[in-house]
């Protein structure tokens, strides 16, 4: 039975995650991740066997070391899972128009993946470092590489929400348009509800936080997203680590004619300079950092307070796709799971459309995957933990039967 298992990689902007999964009965071996990339004390966490197991390995690690440091956790495992593995599954963050669904990985979808950089740019090459170092460590699973697209989830979206107003040509002509990213987490995530509240997929509608170091709120109903957060790239939206989310595009121009910086440097100001850590003025883009120190320092605060507050609004805007049916907002990710704060402070924005934390429940810890944190008799607020690394291990399985 244990020879069918996925080997899934998660090549995240702030963390990489790995799991050795079988996806039949969603059991995992070997799990772990890669955090504080880019960072100070970077570190590798996982389980085998149900035991943690953690070290730091050093200040600033990249993508690629982390890789190398997984790699070597997997062939080193003493169950000798690596000849268990079968199938390898990755999380792929743009697929396109073209990639609506899963697909067998091959020369054309490589190349197809590198072209989607240019809406990507901080997660696609990423995700191509993920398959490079399959392909090169695990050569006889070759031809059982998958890239699950993050873009997918949202082909549904109707026109109205992923059309941007400006000239229609840059639509038809160049394919500008919102595409959406996050979307294996939200898809897991709606499924997730559906199973907790015991309402049917196809007649459940609600919003999801995903909030870690990208971040994204998606509006699903019945069962479909309907619109989400993240646009042409994953830099639209709500403010993220380094990401500004929503602006103002006249601020691209004061940069340029009046600053003088080139369209280069801007890019890099707003996908890597900005959010949480452009906020903090330089400080830190982990959000763990400032929470901390939410009361104690005015850059912590200033943060904070910009996060939720984009947050908020955004939850009530989605609030009319739904056809007047809300049945709950769930918080995922690693600051949607773990910030009590985050989600205090969104929340109690939020009384007008119904919504009443319990800030008992909220700051408590729990030990489940899931749990509620509303008052009893309003809008149910769910904490759910997300699982990418299933999605993709079922997926990739699925394409094999
Ligand atoms: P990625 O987008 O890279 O997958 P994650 O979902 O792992 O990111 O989330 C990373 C973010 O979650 C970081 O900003 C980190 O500081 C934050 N985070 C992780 N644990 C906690 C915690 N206990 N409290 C607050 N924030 C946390």
């Amino acid at each position: 039975m244990l020879n069918n298992l996925v080997l899934v990689l998660n090549c995240g902007s702030s963390s990489l995650k790995f799991s050795i999964l079988d996806p039949k009965n969603s059991k995992k071996y070997l799990f772990g991740l890669v955090d504080r990339l880019y960072l100070s004390n970077s570190y590798i966490i996982w389980f085998e066997n149900k035991i943690k197991k953690k070290i730091l390995i050093g200040d600033y690690i990249s993508h690629i070391k982390s890789l190398k440091f997984i790699i070597k956790i997997i062939i080193n495992n003493k169950n000798n899972l690596i000849s268990k593995i079968k199938y390898i599954g990755h999380r792929v963050v743009h697929g396109g128009e073209k990639f609506i669904k899963p697909i067998i990985i091959n020369d054309i979808v490589i190349k197809e993946i590198k072209k989607n950089s240019i809406f990507a740019p901080l997660h696609n090459p990423i995700n191509l470092l993920g398959i490079d170092a399959a392909i090169k460590y695990f050569p006889k699973l070759r031809k059982n590489n998958v890239a699950v697209f993050d873009t997918s989830f949202y082909h549904n979206i109707p026109e109205f929400a992923y059309l941007y107003a400006i000239p229609y040509k840059f639509y038809k002509k160049y394919r500008i348009r919102r595409y959406g990213a996050h979307g294996i987490s939200h898809y897991y995530i709606s499924k997730r509800t559906s199973k907790i509240l015991n309402i049917k997929l196809n007649n459940l509608n609600v919003i999801t936080c995903h909030l870690g170091g990208g971040s994204s709120i998606s509006a699903i109903r019945n069962g479909i997203c309907v619109d989400t957060s993240m646009g042409l790239t994953p830099l639209e939206g709500l403010v993220m680590g380094t990401r500004s989310g929503d602006i103002d595009p006249s601020i691209i121009f004061f940069m340029h004619n009046i600053l003088g910086k080139d369209i280069n440097e801007i890019q890099k100001i707003l996908i890597n300079q900005s959010g949480i850590l452009g906020l903090t003025n330089g400080i830190t883009s982990d959000f763990r950092d400032i929470e901390k120190t939410y009361y104690s320092n005015i850059e912590s605060y200033r943060a904070v307070n910009v996060f939720c507050y984009r947050l908020s609004k955004y939850i009530s805007a989605y609030t009319s796709t739904l056809n007047g049916k809300l049945d709950a907002i769930i918080f995922t990710g690693g600051i949607g799971e773990n910030s009590a704060l985050v989600r205090e402070l969104t929340l109690s924005k939020l009384k007008l459309i119904g919504v009443e934390i319990n800030n008992i429940l909220n700051y408590q810890k729990h030990s489940q995957d899931y749990f509620f944190i509303n008052k009893n008799n309003t809008i149910p607020i769910l904490v759910i933990s997300t699982d990418e690394e299933l999605v993709i291990a079922k997926e990739t399985k699925k394409l094999f039967l």
